[in-house]
């Protein structure tokens, strides 16, 4: 196993090793099985290079490919190379941001990703979680302490994390309904949101709906679910969700509309001091408060400054803006064609559309590319939705398809 004693060469890099693994990666793979690999744990290893070459058709092979021109049915990006590059400087160093003597400079690189961003929202500062999921529960577990409320109220459009955090947290949960695009009606908030929560939704991840942002601030506290459409705000639709920046709290993925390996979200407090105190724990072998939920994590944010370094705000931003264009353009084929009908004009890069006729419904989904669209239901109606997160999909080549299959 070793050459020299005390030295495996296993945690080595080798340049032979790593050329091959990214050279599989841009490779054409017929799709492999999972179930090729052995039934049972293997007593013996292979060996790192023909685990290469096994596990390419099954991983690359298997994989859907979301920066395809035909990909355009889900919330999840393509991830620009210097993302997944540093992702595997952190896999490789394996820093853990829980101790700073494990993770030196990651934690600064965090702090510094968090000061360039909060601003954008009104927010004076945060962390990064692996997922909006765990960034809304965080934010409603600081809203419990800092605010003491009794309920979470959102609409029936807002993502099921929030239901699953006030079930979490011990909070009630209140449902409001929402307009035929999924927005909630301002006329259904409740007078008394003394001892309440508000979950604002920016991008609903059914429709892409935006709550009335303008309701921020009325209730004990504001929290804004921006997990798909929060990053509008570093481009020029940035309008689109004014009033966030009177939220107490915001969540926003960097691996939807940021462009992030998973599992990269931020959570962003107004009063990012207080509310960090509220949900810290520290003592034993912690140096530093443990702030949030999670325990050892990586340094997620490394790949993230790595890209608004590579691309700046305005690289990004034309990124995002190229994407709500497809979406718009995609949407005035739907628009134009008398035979299909539209939800609504798309709020944050989300067309929802069905053809006109219920019966041909099957038939188009049957007959799309595999990964290019996705469906949802509304009211109990089937929908198709495209997503705009891949900023390589062609909303021509799918304007054919859905022609052609009509
Ligand atoms: C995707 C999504 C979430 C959950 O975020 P994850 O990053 O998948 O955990 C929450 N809210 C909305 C509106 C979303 O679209």
């Amino acid at each position: 196993m070793t050459e020299r004693a005390g030295v495996d060469r296993d945690f080595l890099a080798s340049d032979d090793g790593l050329l091959r693994a990214l050279g599989l990666l841009s490779r054409e793979h017929a799709g492999g099985a999972p179930l090729d690999l052995p039934e049972r744990l293997p007593e013996a290893g292979l060996g790192a290079g023909p685990v290469l070459d096994l596990l390419a058709p099954i991983v690359l092979g298997g994989a859907a490919r979301l920066g395809h021109p035909s990909s355009f049915a889900h919330m999840d990006p393509p991830t620009p190379w210097i993302a997944w590059a540093t992702t595997l400087w952190n896999a490789s160093l394996n820093q853990n941001l829980l101790h700073p003597a494990t993770a030196p400079a990651a934690r600064e690189l965090e702090d510094r990703v968090l000061a360039w961003l909060a601003p954008c929202f009104g927010m004076s500062g945060g962390h990064m979680t692996p997922g909006s999921t765990v960034a809304n529960l965080t934010a409603l577990w600081a809203a419990r302490e800092c605010a003491g409320v009794r309920e979470v109220v959102a609409s029936t459009s807002a993502h099921l994390s929030i239901g699953k955090a006030a079930h979490l947290l011990g909070l009630g949960f209140r449902q409001l309904p929402v307009d035929a695009t999924g927005a909630l009606l301002p006329d259904a908030l409740p007078a008394d949101l003394s001892r309440a929560a508000l979950v604002l939704t920016a991008g609903t991840t059914g429709t892409g709906a935006i709550d009335p942002l303008d309701a921020a601030g009325r209730a004990a506290w504001t929290h804004v679910d921006a997990a798909w459409a929060g990053p509008l705000r570093l481009t020029r639709h940035a309008p689109r969700l004014a009033g966030i920046e009177r939220a107490d709290s915001v969540a926003v993925s960097a691996h939807k509309w940021l462009f992030q390996p998973k599992e990269s979200a931020l959570v962003l407090f107004r009063d990012n001091a207080t509310a960090s105190a509220a949900i810290s724990f520290g003592g034993a072998c912690l140096a530093v408060p443990n702030v949030g939920l999670l325990g050892s994590h990586g340094a997620t944010a490394v790949p993230l400054l790595a890209t608004l370094l590579a691309w700046g705000r305005t690289g990004l931003a034309a990124r995002i803006e190229h994407c709500v264009d497809l979406a718009d353009a995609f949407a005035r084929f739907v628009h134009d064609d008398a035979r299909l009908a539209l939800l609504a004009e798309p709020q944050s890069g989300i067309v929802v559309w069905r053809p006109r006729q219920a019966t041909a419904f099957e038939h188009v989904r049957q007959s799309l590319p595999p990964g290019s669209t996705s469906t949802t239901t509304l009211d109990g109606e089937p929908w198709f939705r495209n997503v705009a997160a891949n900023p390589n999909a062609d909303a021509g080549l799918l304007a054919d398809a859905v022609r052609r299959a009509l």
